[in-house]
Parts: C-alpha cells; structure tokens; sequence
C-alpha cells in the first residue's frame, strides 16, 4: 500500500517551541537556538497499523493577535497543531484569536486541532493551568495535552500526532 500523505501546520506566537517541538519530534534532539524566522516543513515516515504515513509539518514563523492569517495555511493542510507556552498567558490568549481567524478564513465551522501547552518542565513559571488549557481545547473541539520539547516529553506529542493522522481524512480538506 501506498503512504498517506498528511500534513499538519503548527501555529502559535513566537518563541512558544513549535520549531523545537517539530524538530524534538522528528530528528529527536532539542534545539536552543533555531532561527525563528525560518519557515520549514519536516518530513516524518512512519507505519501505524500496518499502513504507512507520509507526515510533512509545517513549522510557520509564528503569529499574533495582529497577524493576517496567510491563506495558504487554510489550504492543503490536513490538521492544525496550535501551541502556547504555559509560562506565557498571551501565548494562550493568541491561541483564541488565531483559532477563531482560521476559521474565519476557511469558511468551516471546525477544524481538526490538537492543542498543546508546551514547556511544562518549567512548573514554577507556569502562568496557565491545566484546566484553563482544558477549556480551551474543549471550545476548540481539539485534543489537549501539555509537553516540553526540551525534557524530551514528545512521546505525548508523538501519540497524538498518530491518532491525529489516523482521523484525518481528505474529506477535511
Ligand atoms: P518558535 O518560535 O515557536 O518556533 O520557538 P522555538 O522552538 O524557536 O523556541 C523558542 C525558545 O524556547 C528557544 O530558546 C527554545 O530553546 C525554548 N524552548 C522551546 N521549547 C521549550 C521547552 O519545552 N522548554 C523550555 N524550557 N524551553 C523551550
Ligand atoms: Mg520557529
């Protein structure tokens, strides 16, 4: 059988680690200082279920309230991965806007999401908790969970990212 191709773009404010998540995810090493201008897609082979998965992710440049959504991040894409920094309320905050933006701009009234609170290895700045994320994610019809690309806590992340490949199917497109 063929790879499925899917792919999935992760947004969120800048500096919140969805370069570092994308790179810990894919090339399982964590990265400090990742140009964060760059604008890369990852490519990740894997099999789930016997069938293989050709997975590209989209790693943007980060947005924010104020950012025009690029219209190109509503097309072609599979699935959204939308994460925040749990040391930075605004982070989550833009998370909202940028949500409501997107589908604004692609016309749909949902679309499939994972919601990820990243940096959990630093408890004590934590300025979101758990169950704001919850909420959030629950308004978002998305699955949530926290992680830290640094501490290497992406089997989650992995997890969820396979799940997700699963259910995504070209009729979201
Ligand atoms: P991006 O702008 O969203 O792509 O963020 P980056 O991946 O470039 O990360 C921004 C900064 O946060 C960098 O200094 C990273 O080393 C740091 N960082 C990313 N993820 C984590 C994490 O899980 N824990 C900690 N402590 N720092 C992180
Ligand atoms: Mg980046």
């Amino acid at each position: 059988m063929p790879a499925k191709q899917r792919k999935v773009a992760l947004l969120g404010f800048r500096s919140v680690g969805k370069s570092s998540l994308a790179i810990q995810f894919v090339e399982g090493h964590f990265v400090d200082n990742y140009d964060p201008t760059i604008e890369n897609t990852f490519v990740k082979v894997f099999k789930l279920k016997g069938q293989d998965y050709e997975l590209r992710i989209v790693d943007t440049a980060g947005q924010d309230e104020f950012s025009l959504f690029p219209s190109h991040y509503t097309m072609d894409i599979h699935g959204y991965i939308f994460v925040y920094a749990i040391t930075s309320r605004s982070s989550f905050e833009i998370v909202r806007t940028l949500y409501e933006k997107l589908l604004d701009m692609s016309g749909k009234q949902q679309v499939p999401a994972i919601l990820v609170g990243n940096k959990c290895d630093l408890l004590r700045d934590r300025a979101v908790s758990i169950e704001e994320g919850k909420q959030l994610a629950d308004y978002m019809h998305a699955a949530f969970f926290e992680t830290s690309a640094r501490s290497r806590e992406v089997s989650t992340l992995k997890k969820f990212v396979c799940i997700f490949c699963l259910y995504l199917q070209p009729q979201f497109l």
